[in-house]
């Protein structure tokens, strides 16, 4: 029996060993056979050879390193990819994600839970800001898609190996684990947890960077803003029919002259808006079409320790040490 966790870091020099004290001082974990697999996502400070200490006194802590800063999604994945154990806990290394938690889960598990989701039940160590718009994503991603994400859960949850299984065979390029991960189904448990403060460092994750794994959420699960789009269309060429028709009338039967100046504005910039919006949205999918059928790898590895390499892994392009 294996417990494998993923953690993707990318420089995080401040946090790794406190991380992996708290992993191997963890009072249930000490009892089970627990692999770490960091996924060094091209960090540029000591993250790599922090690890690689790590790796020569504990065989169990795997350490994959990318060839350049791929971005946590696809570091995730990576880190699925090679895991071997029977249940794999993806979570962050700055101790957000509570390692006591791990318990809590795997007895959910062993009760026959195949898939054990760690909510956040209070964010008050999140910002506002990042409270309310994570809150709006969440309503907005469930309103469009079919397949839906538990409210403020991140990728912290207990899988089987089934449910991992699964996902690493999903062969989009465009990574968003948190659907990604909820795809396969298995009627989740929730444990709720309080989000902590980081342990050190600083967030990775900017106003721009969640803006824009927030479109990749909602444009990898549901088309329907593609179809908002043609509703929108037909709803406004069918006013417009009235509106049209009120116009010819006032002007053949009751001689109104409409004055002119200000409705055509109105109507020639709401119009404008519509479609740049509605073009927009179309790139949107056009630039994840194009992504795609371009089929590059989701990550490069450019070395990899304690880490076993059966035929059908990724092999790495060079190693080190
Ligand atoms: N991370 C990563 N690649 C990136 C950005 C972040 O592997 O490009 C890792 C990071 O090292 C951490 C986890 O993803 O282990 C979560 O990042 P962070 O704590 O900055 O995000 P937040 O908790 O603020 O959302
Ligand atoms: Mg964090």
């Amino acid at each position: 029996m294996l417990i494998s966790l993923v953690v993707p870091v990318f420089n995080e020099q401040e946090t790794i060993n406190t991380f992996y004290q708290a992993v191997r001082s963890d009072h249930f974990l000490q009892q089970k056979d627990v692999e770490i697999i960091f996924v060094n996502d091209g960090s540029c400070d000591e993250t790599a050879s922090i690890i690689q200490q790590l790796t020569l006194t504990d065989s169990l802590v795997r350490l994959i390193n990318f060839s350049r800063n791929f971005g946590k999604e696809p570091a995730l994945f990576c880190g699925l990819e090679h895991s071997r154990g029977d249940i794999v806990v993806p979570l962050d290394v700055d101790l957000q994600d509570p390692i006591e938690l791990i318990e809590t889960m795997y007895l959910k598990w062993e009760e026959g839970a195949e898939l054990v989701l760690a909510k956040r039940g209070d964010r008050s160590s999140d910002h506002w800001l990042k409270r309310v718009t994570a809150n709006w994503f969440y309503k907005l991603h469930n309103v469009l898609s079919h397949s839906k994400i538990e409210e403020n859960v991140g990728d912290f949850r207990l899988m089987d190996r089934r449910v991992v299984d699964i996902v690493i065979t999903l062969q989009e390029k465009n990574l968003f684990m948190k659907g990604l991960l909820s795809w396969p189904g298995f009627n989740p448990e929730i444990v709720e947890y309080k989000r902590p403060e980081r342990i050190a460092g600083t967030t990775k994750f900017n106003g721009l960077k969640l803006l824009n794994l927030a479109i990749e959420g909602i444009t990898n699960f549901s088309t329907t803003p593609l179809k908002l789009a043609s509703y929108i269309g037909f709803a406004i060429s069918f006013l417009s029919i009235f509106y049209g028709s009120t116009i010819i009338i006032q002007k053949l039967f009751f001689s109104i002259d409409v004055p002119g100046y200000a409705s055509l504005m109105t109507v020639m910039v709401f119009m404008g808006g519509i479609q740049l919006i509605t073009i927009g949205i179309l790139g949107e999918y056009v630039g994840r079409i194009y992504t795609e059928v371009k089929g590059r790898p989701r990550y490069v590895i450019h070395s990899q320790k304690n880490i076993e390499t059966s035929q059908s892994d990724p092999q790495p392009i060079s190693k080190i040490g």
